[in-house]
């Protein structure tokens, strides 16, 4: 296949640079100043891609897409649908919202065999560590499954029974267990300390008070993402360089861990959203850590743009309206089905809005994840060699996101209704397409072979086709 007359945003470049792409067996064969070179070879499938932007696929390395286990949330399917609607071309899912978690290599069997029958695009795999573990035999877990996982989860404070946080010393048994393997070690940073207390004293002011946003908004303060960066490191200590703090809201946990030398991601709702949306989205906007203030909001752009946070997760997490509008805000579902708003959302807010350079938009929606990941070899960048991942983007077009444009199980979502800069024509992995708009799939002759299609676009790649990626994949 070759796509021509294309923008493309290539690594190393401070613009973009209008290019031929040709496609073979699933790679980037060529990048050409359009025009230039001799392919014009017809048997080939072109695409006139005039007006089009291209970028790297976008990589979500946080998503829960809950299969096995708790699909009446979200599952593969759905999950890597509307991952490639928006423009997401690998996620990385985490182990602990699966049954049973991925703590053994029999676990993980189970999931892949069921996984590798649904998955719309290419995914990898976190291992967990949790609070059930004795410390001793942390290692061993970490070395099982090393070869086959990018990383593994740990949580100081956790909502779930099925994945209990871990205390101090099995923390240290891992970080040192990771270092070993050469695997990041990534951890949900909130004190439990600091939250135990915050909770007694509001609980100690509403009285008989039902609780309100503001409650759990405040029950969860920024002294609790920092106190847990702080003991995180020192816990790690040599081994800080092998944490990664996931889905940071609070600017200064950011700080304290980008000076050791760890690294850390943050999610579009924490750039989107403050504490004053709470009154208008409520339980839509659930997420633990809460979003915190507008000044928390521009520090994080701020350090997003200077390279202190690494790249941009969604912590795609959707639930149904039972279990997100429970009418109390300590008990609702907290999370946001969002890996298919993340790239819409930072393109326009970010690169288009001139927050984020196009150098640093490239590093925090593919290749930061890619490097951290071991996937560097193979994805991450548009270069020959690589995997043809790519999204097409029409910069003259406007976005507006709705439930009905989406393809997770649930929609429920604060990005509902926001009209963003910039609209995606086509998302492809490995030289496939996997997602087309209506205009593309018109263009591309293409048929839905996903049988998932709505007003926006379709899902043009059959289940299966997402291949399964470990350490090292090139
Ligand atoms: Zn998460």
């Amino acid at each position: 296949m070759i796509i021509r007359n294309v923008a493309a945003a290539l690594p190393g470049e401070r613009d973009f640079r209008r290019v031929d792409i040709s496609i073979k067996n699933g790679k980037i064969e060529t990048i050409h100043e359009a025009g230039s070179a001799g392919l014009t070879d017809a048997h080939e499938e072109t695409l006139d891609a005039q007006g089009l932007m291209a970028f790297p696929g976008a990589i979500d390395p946080h998503v829960h897409f809950d299969e096995p286990g708790f699909t009446h949330r979200e599952d593969f399917l759905h999950g890597s649908a509307e991952a490639a609607r928006g423009g997401v071309t690998t996620v990385i899912d985490m182990p602990c919202t699966s049954m049973p978690p991925i703590t053994s290599a029999k676990a993980l069997d189970e999931k892949l065999a069921i996984v590798q029958e649904r998955a719309l695009i290419d995914f990898a795999f976190y291992g967990g560590i949790n609070g059930s573990m004795k410390p001793e035999d942390i290692p061993g877990i970490v070395q099982e499954l090393a070869p086959r996982v990018v990383g593994f989860k740990s949580y100081f404070i956790s909502g779930m029974n099925s994945f209990p946080a871990v205390d101090e010393l099995q923390f240290a048994s891992a970080a040192k267990a990771c270092a070993t393997v050469g695997r990041p070690l990534l951890l949900h940073a909130e004190d439990p300390d600091v939250i135990a207390e915050s909770e007694k004293d509001l609980a100690a002011m509403r009285g008989s008070h039902r609780p309100t946003w503001r409650d759990y908004y405040a029950s969860r303060p920024k002294d609790a993402e920092i106190a847990a960066v702080i003991k995180a490191l020192k816990l790690a200590g040599q081994y800080a360089k092998y944490l990664h703090i996931v889905h940071i809201g609070t600017s200064k946990a950011a700080i304290v861990a980008a000076n050791k030398g760890a690294t850390c991601e943050t999610c579009a709702h924490y750039l989107a959203f403050d504490e004053d949306d709470f009154t208008r989205f409520g339980a839509a906007l659930k997420t633990a850590p809460p979003v915190k203030s507008p000044e928390q909001k521009a520090l994080l752009w701020h350090q997003l743009a200077q390279g202190q946070i690494n790249f941009v997760t969604s912590d795609h997490a959707g639930a149904p309206d039972y279990e997100k509008f429970t009418d109390n805000p300590l008990t609702a579902y907290g999370g946001i089905p969002g890996s298919g708003t993340f790239f819409p959302y930072l393109l326009s807010e970010g690169l288009f809005a001139k927050r984020l350079t196009l150098e640093r938009f490239l590093e925090v929606t593919s290749g930061g994840a890619a490097r951290r990941y071991g996937l560097w070899q193979g994805k991450g960048s548009l270069i020959p060699n690589k995997d043809a991942d790519f999204v097409l983007v029409d910069p003259k077009r406007t976005t507006c996101l709705t439930p009905e444009t989406m393809f997770s199980k649930s929609s429920i979502t604060p990005f509902a209704g926001m009209r963003l800069a910039g609209h995606i024509e086509g998302t492809f992995v490995r030289g496939s397409c996997v997602y087309a708009s209506v205009r593309l799939a018109a263009a591309l002759r293409t048929t839905c072979k996903g049988a998932m299609s709505n007003a926006a676009g379709t899902i043009c790649s059959s289940p299966g086709y997402g291949k399964f990626l470990t350490w090292g994949y090139r």
